[in-house]
């Protein structure tokens, strides 16, 4: 894979950087074609699904909080608690691997068409810098004009800061943190501010240069893609040798150079794929990493091959295989692999998900002696039992004693939990004396909730008084020993 190096000059440089090692701004031309438009449509819908999740609600839930404070992600519906490590480790490995077949298959179709970074810099940012008259090449614009873009830069940019704050703490706390002081929530605020000055800094400064050299996904394209993955591309079989033409239609002023038309290729070194390209970069040079597959550089040469009365398609989406004259293989044995591993992956994710527990329960023996004689002769256990309610409805529990003749359990507080509460609930565990053999008790706490739905049974080792005796009677053999 090549990288975007100007290879024409006495020195390379990035597409992004002059000779002299100073940023170079890309301006890119607009080119009116079927792909803008049909991405521009993809952009505003994604923008629109962007502003409204927060907003739906599912079985009365959000449809997406990832409430990192409470450590709590729901995700359509289904709240994923920190108990759930399993489920969502799943989740995120399905989504890595979608992510690879997604690329073996289209390449980097979600650069060019859906990450938020090119739907917001090319469908929003941008375009408000061109209705002021901005982000032309060499076009400073007018000292008020670029007063006015920041302003509307950093309105946007607030605007989608609570947007995305919205997704983590929900849109009724952050409806009511708007008409407070900041001074009543100060860490909502500051992260609010640092994410408004995050975006600023990205689309008014650091733009194309998130994908060329921050995007680790961008990093990943050479080992994710192969010679059968779909990729912009030129056709240099047809475009090349490149060079001047006539043009087929009148009304179009191309110059005619003295060359033998017949003799040279479709492309007539317009260099329009190159001003429109957001990452600045020339793909007639090759598959290049900057390249988003944004496919705008298709829209301005299919323009240009209109205007000379040649077919589309200098530039299309196609394969390295396919532009090398072979044809394209679209089961392969990578594909086969994601595929193969993403429906394991799923279908395990889906089985985990249709048998999670209704509740977890965890026991810890308690604080101080193991264990206490009571008046009436019975020998006392405290534990701990921690319980989270993995549903979310309110759930009674209780908790009893199995396996032990006569034993019991006592708690002092109420076990009603709340949906998706979790409560340790100090326990004794009361067990006849003669219950115990060598200062032991096999035991099973049980706990249930009252509705039948769900019971837990977690074994248990009760201590009792033969451990003293035991320890007493070792000790004295041991001291008998020593004299
Ligand atoms: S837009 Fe098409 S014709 Fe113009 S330079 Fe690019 S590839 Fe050649
Ligand atoms: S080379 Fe074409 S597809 Fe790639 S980033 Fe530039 S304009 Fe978009």
């Amino acid at each position: 894979m090549a990288t975007g190096v100007e290879t024409t000059g006495a020195s390379e440089v990035l597409s992004t950087l002059t000779r002299e090692g100073k940023r170079r701004w890309i301006c890119p031309k607009v080119s009116d074609g079927r792909f803008l438009r049909a991405r521009r449509w993809v952009a505003w819908g994604l923008i629109a699904v962007f502003t409204l999740v927060p907003y739906v609600r599912l079985n009365d839930r959000p449809l997406v909080l990832l409430d990192v404070a409470a450590r709590r992600f729901t995700l359509f519906g289904t709240t994923f608690l920190p108990t759930d490590t399993v489920l969502l480790a799943l989740l995120m490995v399905s989504i890595f691997v979608l992510v690879f077949l997604m690329s073996a298959l289209f390449g980097r179709v979600w650069c060019g068409w859906a990450c938020p970074q090119t739907v917001y810099m090319e469908f929003v940012y941008r375009p408000i810098e061109r209705l002021l008259g901005l982000g032309r090449p060499g076009s400073k614009g007018t000292p008020l004009a670029r007063g006015v873009k920041f302003v509307v830069y950093l309105l946007v940019s607030m605007y989608l800061a609570h947007t995305f704050l919205a997704y983590f703490v929900g849109v009724e706390r952050l409806a009511q943190w708007v008409r407070q002081s900041p001074a009543q929530h100060p860490a909502p605020f500051f992260v609010m501010l640092a994410t408004t000055a995050a975006m600023m800094f990205d689309f008014g400064y650091f733009r194309e240069q998130t994908c060329i050299v921050a995007c680790p996904y961008g990093r990943f394209q050479s080992v994710m893609l192969d010679r059968d993955s779909t990729i912009v591309a030129y056709d240099r079989t047809r475009g090349e040798p490149r060079g001047k033409k006539r043009a087929a239609t009148g009304d179009v002023a191309l110059p005619v150079l003295g060359e033998d038309e017949a003799r040279i290729g479709d492309c007539i070194d317009c260099r329009l794929c190159v001003t429109t390209c957001p990452t600045g970069i020339d793909i007639r040079n090759g598959l290049q990493m900057e390249c988003v597959n944004c496919a705008q550089c298709i829209d301005a040469c299919d323009a240009v091959m209109a205007k000379i009365g040649r077919d589309p398609g200098l530039i299309r989406y196609a394969s390295q295989r396919e532009l090398a004259g072979e044809s394209r293989r679209r089961v392969r044995p990578r594909v086969a692999i994601y595929a193969t591993l993403l429906a394991v992956l799923g279908s395990l994710f889906l089985f985990a998900l249709a048998t999670k527990s209704l509740a977890t329960v965890i026991i810890v023996r308690g604080r101080g002696a193991p264990f206490t004689v009571m008046p009436d002769g019975t020998v006392m256990n405290r534990v701990n039992v921690k319980v989270t309610n993995r549903t979310d409805r309110p759930v009674s529990y209780t908790v009893e004693v199995v396996g032990v003749p006569g034993a019991s359990a006592r708690h002092e507080e109420g076990m009603d939990l709340g949906p998706e509460e979790a409560r340790v609930i100090p326990t004794s565990i009361v067990a006849p004396f003669d219950a115990f053999s060598r200062g032991k008790a096999s035991a099973v706490i049980r706990v249930s909730d009252t509705e039948g739905r769900f019971t837990k049974d977690v074994k248990y080792t009760l201590m009792g008084p033969g451990t003293m005796v035991e320890h007493s009677k070792s000790q004295k053999e041991d001291d008998d020993e020593e004299q």
